[in-house]
């Protein structure tokens, strides 16, 4: 049996054969899972549950299908789709999961998070992800009407690019966007385990590394910009990051 992680697929209407080729992902391979991880950025962009967007309501339904069969999909908020909620979630069959969260793996605990709580180095990103996810914050956005919305969704992506930009001009886009090692290995500690996965990033690897003595796994799950992927957990404790 094997189980399923994946993230940052970014979903958007710019980029139609992604939702495609995870659509396909999902009535082919996916039906085979013990289960499926979403980790967060499914959508490049969200709103709320009224979203407009097709590949919302596209993979809404297969996902539902997925679950329908049988295997059960678990969903984490992530920078991008933080306002997916119960409505969606309902209506794809899945489980919302708390960021961070520990799962039992084939009995093994493993520390699930988007990505981003770990990039503590980006003061300024910390600070808006703060705003962002204060309950308040959110339920007056929801509130606005959903052009509204919409636009301050386009805005905040254009913030978000010339961000980037000034960042990559500073020279510091690379440091700065990565997660922190201090902060990893503090919570490799506080949460007693020895296995992670994440997104967030888009640096598909699997780092292992020393924490107090113990050996640790990060394991970075990648986007789905140029193709897809997928992280395959076996019960036998193998990881295998692949593209698709
Ligand atoms: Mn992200």
């Amino acid at each position: 049996m094997t189980t399923y992680f994946l993230s940052d697929l970014h979903l958007d209407p710019a980029r139609p054969a992604i939702t495609e080729l995870f659509a396909a992902f999902l009535d082919g391979e996916a039906r085979q899972a013990q289960a499926l991880y979403v980790l967060g950025d499914l959508f490049e962009s969200w709103v709320g549950d009224d979203d407009p967007s097709e590949a919302g309501a596209l993979v809404a339904d297969r996902l539902r299908a997925l679950s329908d069969a049988g295997v059960p999909v678990a969903f984490m908020h992530g920078n991008r789709d933080f306002l997916v909620g119960d409505a969606w979630a309902q209506r794809a069959g899945l489980r919302i999961l708390p960021d961070p969260a520990v799962i039992l793996l084939y009995d093994r605990p493993v520390l699930l998070t988007h990505g981003d709580l770990l990039c503590t180095d980006d003061v300024e990103y910390q600070a808006i992800r703060a705003q962002t996810r204060d309950p308040r914050w959110q339920a007056q956005m929801l509130a606005q009407p959903l052009a509204a919305r919409l636009a301050f969704a386009q805005q905040a992506r254009n913030a978000s690019q010339a961000r980037a930009a000034a960042l990559r001009e500073a020279g510091t886009m690379e440091s700065i966007t990565d997660v922190a090692p201090a902060t990893v290995a503090e919570w490799f500690v506080r949460y007693g385990i020895d296995t992670m996965i994440h997104g967030h990033t888009h640096r598909p690897a699997i780092h292992e590394l020393q924490v107090a003595e113990r050996a640790c796994r990060r394991i970075v799950l990648g986007d789905w910009f140029e193709q897809g992927s997928v992280l395959r957990a076996s019960a036998d404790g193998r990881f295998e990051l692949s593209a698709l």
